[in-house]
């Protein structure tokens, strides 16, 4: 498998009144180069900390305790943040929940895609015809217009189309995609997740953060569902909906809207805060099938049926 992201035994921790409280316990993960991976879970579940790790994007009480983040084999943790700089944006792209973080409000959309990277050392001329063919692939039909607004004067799916039109002039090789269409109406929502699609049908790797498995199973290659900053069940994401193993990956399906009409089961209780220490599996106190076990040691991630999955069920 060519791999084009490796993470290693990957703790990030915050630090909240002189505690260090872990939103990632041990994450070891692959991306295989040109699909479409999903993590997905609530929010709190710690997969926007997983995505800022890697873009060493995390606010300053932030400490990534131990790990490893291989990009192409080069570890992202080794790199001095100069260095990183020419990774972050060009390599590497963020397509955000909310566009408008990542644009500059100031400044019209022209100019903001002519800071790109990769158009920095060529003619204005050269630059613009990139920039064109880019907002064209997006599929923007107004695209001297679009060129000549400001960020606010777009609507928000115009504006994430911006973002991933940035993403194709810098050819990110690794693209991670942060919600990117939770503010946005269900029929624009479907337009991005298609010009997704049209990436990984370039070459790209795509990491999409998600909580609705309904896009998993349409746009996802491969699942990773995460509890509390820890994975409980991988596994490619058409055998994730046919036969899902673990409690809360099945509670996360029985809470998905079907055509049928059936009632819609919600999962039982909240996800806790991270300063909250639980022991044995996080999950316990929500948990259907919980037994004694359970509540005191944490089941660890082994291989059962085509997947990963981390409950006592399996071991
Ligand atoms: Fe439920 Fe126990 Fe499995 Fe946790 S380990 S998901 S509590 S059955």
């Amino acid at each position: 498998m060519d791999k084009i992201l490796r993470i290693e035994n990957l703790n990030t921790g915050f630090i909240i009144e002189n505690n260090l409280y872990f939103a990632l316990n041990n994450i070891n993960l692959d991306f295989e180069r040109g699909k479409i991976h999903a993590l997905a879970g609530e929010s709190g579940c710690g997969k926007s900390v997983f995505i800022n790790t890697i873009l060493k994007l995390l606010p300053k009480n932030a400490r990534i305790t131990s790990g490893k983040i291989y990009f192409n084999e080069l570890n992202l943790l080794d790199i001095k943040e100069k260095d990183f700089n020419k990774i972050r944006g060009s390599k590497i792209s963020l397509i955000p929940q909310d566009p408008f973080m990542s644009l500059n409000p100031l400044y019209k959309i022209e100019n903001q895609l002519l800071e790109v990277n990769s158009l920095k050392n060529i003619n204005k001329k050269e630059a613009k015809e990139i920039i064109k063919n880019s907002l064209n692939e997006v599929k923007i039909k107004n695209i001297e217009n679009v060129l000549k607004s400001y960020p606010h004067e777009l609507s928000g799916g115009m504006k994430q189309r911006v973002i991933i039109a940035m993403a194709l002039i810098s050819n990110a090789e690794l693209i991670l995609a942060d919600e990117p269409t939770t503010a946005l109406d269900v029929s624009v929502s479907n337009s991005i997740l298609n010009l997704l699609l049209d990436l990984k049908n370039k070459g790209k790797t795509i990491i999409l953060i998600t909580h609705d498995l309904s896009i998993v199973y349409n746009y996802c290659d491969s699942a990773t569902i995460m509890y509390l900053g820890d994975i409980v069940e991988k596994a490619p994401s058409k055998e994730l909906f046919k036969n899902p193993k673990h409690p809360y990956t099945k509670a996360l399906l029985e809470a998905l809207p079907t055509k049928k009409g059936k009632k819609l089961e919600n999962i039982k209780g909240q996800i806790s805060p991270i300063t909250e220490i639980i022991e044995g599996c996080k999950f316990h106190s929500r948990c259907k099938y919980v037994k004694k076990i359970c509540t005191t040691k944490k089941p660890s991630l082994n291989n059962h049926c085509a997947r990963e999955v981390a409950c006592w069920l399996y071991e």
